[in-house]
């Protein structure tokens, strides 16, 4: 099984997730899409130079890495749907945190499966029924602005549980209240059918200019004005941390390769006969 990768790279993870805002983690950016948001700031992951890598090659740059949690993006990770559930697993059982960031437009995959990796090792006596401690989805609910409101999948939004993320990028007032109106919507249904305490969080975040086009950043105070004004009281401002400290870390593929030849290695093999689309 091969995923097509546009980087992997260390940095702090900048975006909310159950395993922290600010941790070191390392990135698994997947290629391609299956939206083309008004707002996209990782359009270069979209389409352009990948590589093609199994999922052993992917765990062992992940193990070169630092960082004790992995963090899948992209472009859309489950569009390579089968490829990424296999990660997810190896990558659980090699004892990682894990999040994976995706855009409400297709099914997640069950906890329970994921969790087989887990209970392969023998890790399962510290995971709780309903939740993997170590896991957790972040997930775009995409505004009328971003181009493809009519794309989110609803059972999607309502097979999260509180250890995951909604995210909804702000930018303008009317986005807001659009989150706002969905938030609610969302909690009403949790607590109609008895999944009141598993209702997940959610993050506002405000459209920042670097990566994406100017005329959508949105002021982060005028956010948080909103948020007190008229928000329900549980709702997280979502700064994203890498880009107010202007981190640029994100590597090509053909960069990253950490081998001590690249005469001899595999992927650098690979990359010189054009094993890149
Ligand atoms: S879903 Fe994400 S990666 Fe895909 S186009 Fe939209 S913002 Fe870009």
């Amino acid at each position: 099984m091969k995923l097509k990768v546009y980087s992997i790279f260390a940095s702090i993870d900048g975006e909310v997730n159950k395993l922290h805002q600010g941790r070191l983690s390392t990135f698994i950016r997947l290629h391609g899409c299956n939206l083309d948001c008004s707002y996209c700031d990782t359009k270069y992951a979209l389409s352009g130079p990948h590589m093609e890598l199994t999922v052993d090659e992917i765990v062992n740059q992940v193990k070169i890495m630092k960082p004790k949690k992995v963090t899948i993006t992209g472009g859309e990770p489950l569009v390579q749907r089968e490829g990424v559930v296999e990660l997810i697993k190896r990558l659980l059982a090699e004892g990682y945190g894990v999040t994976v960031e995706t855009n409400g437009s297709l099914p997640l995959v069950e906890r329970s499966e994921l969790f087989e990796g887990v209970r392969a090792v023998g890790l399962e006596k510290v995971v709780e029924r309903e939740t993997l401690p170590q896991f957790c989805w972040v997930v775009d609910y995409k505004l009328t602005s971003s181009g493809y409101n009519k794309r989110m999948n609803m059972h999607t939004f309502t097979s999260l549980t509180k250890d995951d993320w909604i995210k909804f990028v702000i930018t303008s007032e009317e986005d807001f209240f659009e989150a706002l109106n969905f938030q609610r919507k969302l909690k009403f249904t949790y607590r109609k059918v008895g999944k009141g305490n598993l209702i997940p969080n959610f993050a506002y975040s405000p459209a920042m200019y670097l990566g994406a086009k100017l005329e959508y950043a949105f002021n982060p105070s005028a956010l948080v004005h909103l948020m007190k004004e008229y928000g329900d009281g549980d709702e997280v401002l979502n700064v994203q941390i890498h880009k107010v400290i202007m981190l640029d870390e994100e590597v090509k593929w053909h960069e990253w390769c950490n081998c001590q030849s690249r005469e001899t290695c595999e992927v650098c093999r690979r990359y010189k006969q054009g094993d890149a689309t």
